[in-house]
């Protein structure tokens, strides 16, 4: 068995590895995709003391770090099951093989939830974007749209108002759904425009990036055209974790709970990044939240486990 199994290869998985390898124990990585999120990213400028870097670069130096060490890289794998037995912790993957180790560090990350309509595909990175804190000075001085009222979208709308010249708000429902306290700040700024009861339809563009989108009056039914630069789409980041239904504490977002040293409910059972309840999703982030899970598997490894 392996002391400590990572599932998951992207910034979080790939910094609980390295620190577990760092530490002279036997450690594995069992990674549907190698390099996570990272790898649909264009450009990234806040990954502090690089000014500028492209997603896959980033990704390729993710997995060329941990392969200057000796961790059994099982890519192309998706885990489908965990089970926490006496002692051993038991992943089963898709293809039927299963993989046991003394601490497991769940760090399967999270997608985010697509509009699905024509042109968003074909024009992410290129004006259609999913996060606010990574591409917000891409659209400085440049009208964009905020596609979704929850906390995530009015917080967005009130964040890109300071950088950009013009926001509209888009929300499907008939009200905004955050919490007054953000509805009171984002109905204060002079710059931003809130559309209730519409539909987004199409994105639409010049064949090289976003030149507008088209919505839909869901009570007249009318349909409207705007234009834009840049569209953020915030209806919802979604945690892939449905593989830990029923054996790890999930949140009613199904992010997997977890204490200060990145323990779940479940002994010996930790996990780092965008799939846990820590919040503010970046790579930054995942990275140190894998180093704290890796230390605090070391230290349960240490107190509880049999060499
Ligand atoms: P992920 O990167 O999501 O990695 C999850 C890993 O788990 C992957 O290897 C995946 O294949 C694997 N996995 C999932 N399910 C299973 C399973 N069942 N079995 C096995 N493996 C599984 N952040 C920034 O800080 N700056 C930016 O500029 C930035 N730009 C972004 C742009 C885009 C388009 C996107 C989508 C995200 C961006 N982010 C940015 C966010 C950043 O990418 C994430 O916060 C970060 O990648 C989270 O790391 P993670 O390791 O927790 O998860």
């Amino acid at each position: 068995p392996y002391d400590v199994l990572v599932v998951g290869g992207g910034p979080a998985g790939a910094a609980a590895a390295i620190y577990a390898a760092r530490k002279g124990i036997r450690t594995g990585v069992a990674a549907e995709r190698f390099g996570g999120q990272v790898l649909d990213t264009m450009s990234i400028e806040n990954f502090i003391s690089v000014r500028h870097t492209e997603g896959p670069h980033f990704a390729a130096a993710l997995e060329e770090h941990v392969r200057d060490y000796d961790v059994d890289i099982m890519n192309l794998q998706r885990a489908s099951k965990l089970v926490a037995g006496k002692g051993l912790v038991s992943v089963e993957l898709e293809n039927g093989a299963v993989l046991r180790s003394k601490t497991v560090i769940v760090a399967t990350g999270a997608r985010w939830r697509q509009m699905g309509v024509p042109g968003e595909d074909s024009y992410r990175n290129k004006g259609v974007a999913y996060c606010p804190h990574c591409d917000g000075p891409l659209f400085k001085g440049k009208r964009v749209a905020v596609i979704g009222g929850g906390n995530s979208g009015v917080e967005a709308a009130i964040d890109l108002a300071n950088i950009v010249q013009h926001v509209t708000l888009i929300e499907f429902d008939s009200k905004l759904r955050a919490d007054e306290v953000l509805q009171r700040k984002l109905e204060s700024l002079p710059n931003v425009d809130v559309v209730l009861s519409a539909k987004t339809t199409e994105v639409l563009g010049d064949g090289q990036k976003v030149t507008g989108l088209v919505y839909e009056n869901r009570i007249a039914g009318q349909r409207h055209t705007l234009n834009l630069d840049g569209i953020f789409v915030q209806i919802g980041l979604l945690p892939n974790t449905e593989w830990l239904k029923g054996t790890v504490d999930l949140s009613p977002r199904g992010e997997v709970v977890v204490d200060h040293h990145g323990q779940t409910s479940v002994p010996g059972v930790f996990a780092a990044g965008d799939c846990t309840t820590v919040p503010y999703k970046q790579i930054v982030i995942a990275l140190g939240e894998g180093a704290k899970a890796s230390l605090g598997a070391f230290d349960y490894l240490i107190r509880h486990a049999e060499t």
